[in-house]
């Protein structure tokens, strides 16, 4: 069995679903779980109905809805219409879903207030109204497919809006599901990002999350490969909105692959690594637009190359300062430091100490002002905004010799404000002025990846 998802833009409009389609009709031999999000934009188009209608906007509300209802119409139409019968059919349980999708935005409307409990609900229609679409056209072209309901499989904590998975439940459900729809049937279809808590109550993932779904799903049924299908040839060596010359990776090892997707690369949410580790699953990235590429193979350490792999950085972070004589020759200073993070529920991402001194970086994002009123009651504090954070990434590199060298010759002109070379091997991370980030992945990735003999005359 193969677990194979297939992302918004993969399923945006008939010519994607058509390509999709032929995708999954070539991999029938191995039984595929498709695993499907919402067409492209409908989730986004599904957070701005639930604003609308919390803030009793029934203009707006309505016509968003409306908008809603005949793209999944006006698709169902282009991708059926050789099958009147199934056309008609799912013409109905469109409306059926959209009949439903309307009542509680209505309601929402009405009251004016909304809890996160039926903002799950509002925002699971994208990929039920996808996967249902995308399940008809797959038996019009002769596939037959079943349709499973995420929600009954995918059991998640209570938090309605980023639900995290219970992966006990989720082992225990799936295979019975998929086995029990596989019968007599050539594939199965189910839809990502979408859940429900042990009470039965809708929950979604979180944004992106669909990859998830289908690495849970994978691990679950002990899939032999998950397939994420997207719209790029792979992970690349760095982001290409940054760097013009970046190189496609063929394979990567769930380690790099994990920190990479830390840095939002974009191409895999980062949760997706986890599930398919435990069970030691091979992850393919690939590119429905170009279904013949070869993609990027995220396997076991052991089967990857030491050497670097990618730059990544962190555009916009703040480097937190701690200062204090205190710190000299005492024990549980860093207990008391973290634990002020730790309850203001501030994500901490590199850190580096000294005798006197802890410096940590957190995103810009993170509301830190309690942080930093609580530290200042024991200790100085610096913060240093519009900073940026590099990550040069590759499996064994800070073994490798002449590394460092390398990392950092590039750089000598610029400021380097905190260094961190992680336990793991895989990661050696700085940090440089935001105005500077541009300029110091370009040379960093011209030197690691397009120019290494550059190097050399220093
Ligand atoms: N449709 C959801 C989103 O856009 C989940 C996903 O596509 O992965 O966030
Ligand atoms: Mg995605």
């Amino acid at each position: 069995m193969i677990v194979m998802k297939f992302g918004g833009t993969s399923v945006a409009n008939f010519e994607a679903i058509t390509r999709t389609i032929s995708i999954i009709e070539s991999k029938l031999d191995s039984r595929p779980v498709v695993v499907v999000s919402a067409l492209s934009k409908v989730t986004d188009l599904l957070y701005k109905i639930s604003d609308a209608a919390a803030a009793r906007n029934q203009e707006e509300t309505s016509g968003l809805l409306s908008a809603l209802r005949s793209r999944h119409a006006g698709l169902a139409e282009e991708l059926l219409h050789e099958s009147p019968a199934l056309l008609e059919e799912a013409m109905v349980r469109v409306n059926a879903l959209c009949d439903e999708l309307d009542g509680i935005a209505n309601a929402v409307c009405a009251l004016g207030e909304l809890s996160d409990r039926n903002k799950a609900i509002i925002i699971s229609f994208g990929e039920r109204l996808s996967s249902t679409v995308i399940c008809f056209a797959m038996n019009a072209k002769g596939i037959r497919t079943n349709f499973i309901d995420a929600r009954k499989m995918m059991i998640t904590s209570d938090a309605y809006l980023k639900g995290e998975p219970v992966e006990e439940e989720i082992c225990a459900r799936v295979p019975a599901m998929v086995t029990e729809a596989y019968s007599g049937m050539d594939a199965v279809i189910t839809q990502g990002f979408i859940g429900s808590n042990l009470k039965g109550e809708q929950t979604v993932l979180g944004r992106g999350g669909s990859d998830y779904s289908a690495s849970l799903i994978g691990m679950a049924v002990g899939a032999q490969q998950i397939e994420i299908w997207t719209d790029v040839d792979g992970v690349r060596t760095a982001d290409p909105r940054k760097v013009e010359n970046t190189l496609c990776l063929e394979r990567i090892s769930f380690e790099e692959a994990a920190e990479m997707a830390h840095f939002g690369a974009k191409v895999l949410h980062p949760l997706t690594i986890e599930p398919a580790v435990k069970k030691c699953i091979p992850i393919y990235v690939l590119n429905s637009m170009n279904p013949s590429g070869k993609g990027t193979a995220i396997l076991r350490s052991e089967l990857i190359e030491d050497g670097v792999k990618s730059v990544s950085f962190k555009e916009n972070i703040r480097v937190i300062n701690i200062f204090s004589m205190k710190m000299i020759n005492t024990s549980g200073f860093l207990r008391r430091v973290f634990e002020i993070f730790s309850e203001n529920k501030v994500s901490v991402d590199l850190i580096s100490t000294s005798e006197a001194n802890i410096s940590v970086t957190v995103d810009s994002s993170e509301k830190i002002d309690k942080v930093v009123e609580e530290l200042s009651s024991f200790a100085d504090v610096i913060v240093d905004e519009d900073k940026s954070q590099v990550s040069v990434i590759g499996k064994n590199i800070v073994r490798l010799n002449g590394m460092l060298k390398k990392t950092f010759t590039p750089l000598r002109r610029c400021n380097v404000y905190m260094i961190s070379q992680g336990a793991s091997f895989v990661n050696i991370s700085f940090v440089v002025d935001r105005e500077e980030l541009t300029d110091v992945v370009k040379e960093l990735h011209r030197h690691l990846f397009e120019h290494p003999e550059e190097l050399e005359a220093f």
